[in-house]
């Protein structure tokens, strides 16, 4: 399955996200999370993202896009993926329809985990991470059992250094401004579902997941059944192809031998027989006449006179 999870920061989808990651065993993709561990391995994108997340501001679209792109081709986005704080603004979301277009896989479903303003608030400054697995607590909503040590690993909690209150008005805004209107955009697409974000978080995973088995399940099912008379028909074809190529092979084998045994029978036949031919053109060629060699005879030289004889 395919998921969107759409909410303002502090409405609680990366708890939902989490959940989910444990029932589905699909991947959980949060761009916060991506930013968060390039700024700890202290990466250049991470250095380029620090200022605008500390500010409470977006990150600009070009690195979060490239982040995205890359997670999404991993092999394990194959089966399904929960987008968690991404996409954030109207530009990413069309980059996002153009990817999965790419890769065949749209979205099916953008879930809008729904808390009141001034809720968010206190949600967001009362947030503690366990900085080893990952688990989260709220000091005024649901506290540790030991004050800021994780009930499930007992790692140290972290406060997110953009939860403090100036940052967390700024985050709100840029939701108000960027994000919330990814709300009409998905409605438009008749993928957006909503589910109110407040009370137990397993009575909202239960609306949750709800929401995905009447959205999804059927729609996959309906996929399963198309994907799998698609093969079908694409294994019928290719082993038709087969036989017409084997049949042309086994045609011009055929046709070779044959042209080969003519060709042998003619070789025979001229190695009976000598060639009349020849005989007669041996028959035919006149002798060649000696040539008669043309002697130019030189002229005689005249006799020399004879001196006379001088008279003593
Ligand atoms: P999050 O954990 O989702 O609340 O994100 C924390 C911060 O990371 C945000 O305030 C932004 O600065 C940045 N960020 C996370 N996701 C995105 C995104 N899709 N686009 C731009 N900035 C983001």
């Amino acid at each position: 399955m395919r998921i969107v999870l759409l909410g303002a920061p502090g409405s609680g989808k990366g708890t939902q996200a989490k959940l989910l990651v444990e029932k589905y065993k699909i991947p959980q993709m949060s761009t916060g999370d991506l930013l968060r561990a390039e700024v700890v391995a202290g990466s250049e994108l991470g250095k380029k993202a620090k200022a605008a997340m500390d500010a409470g501001q977006l990150v600009s679209d070009d690195v979060v896009l490239g982040m995205i792109q890359a997670r999404l081709s991993k092999p394990d986005a194959k089966g399904g993926f929960i987008l968690d704080g991404f996409p954030r603004n109207i530009p990413q979301a069309q980059s996002l329809d153009a990817m999965l277009a790419r890769l065949g896989q749209p979205l099916q479903l953008a879930l809008l985990v729904d808390v009141d303003t001034d809720v968010l608030m206190k949600r967001l400054t009362g947030r503690r991470t366990c900085g080893s697995c990952g688990a989260i607590y709220n000091i005024h909503f649901s506290p540790p059992k030991t004050s800021n040590k994780c009930d499930k690993c007992g790692a140290a909690l972290q406060h997110r250094s953009d939860d403090n209150e100036q940052t967390v008005g700024s985050r709100l805004k840029v939701y108000q401004q960027q994000t919330a209107p990814l709300v009409n955009y998905y409605k438009a697409q008749g993928k957006l579902r909503t589910v109110r974000g407040v009370g137990a978080v397993g009575a909202i995973f239960k609306n949750v997941t709800d929401i995905i088995e009447s959205q999804i399940r059927p729609l996959a099912d309906v996929m399963v059944k198309i994907e799998s008379a698609a093969a079908r028909q694409a294994a019928k074809a290719k082993a038709a192809e087969a036989k017409a190529k084997a049949a042309e092979a086994k045609a011009a084998a055929a046709k070779a031998a044959k042209a080969a045994e003519a060709k042998a029978k003619v070789a025979q036949a001229a190695k009976a027989k000598p060639p009349m031919k020849k005989a007669a053109e041996k028959k035919a060629i006149p002798k060649a006449k000696p040539k008669t060699r043309v002697v130019i005879k030189k002229p005689a030289k005249p006799a020399a006179k004879a001196k006379p004889k001088k008279v003593k």
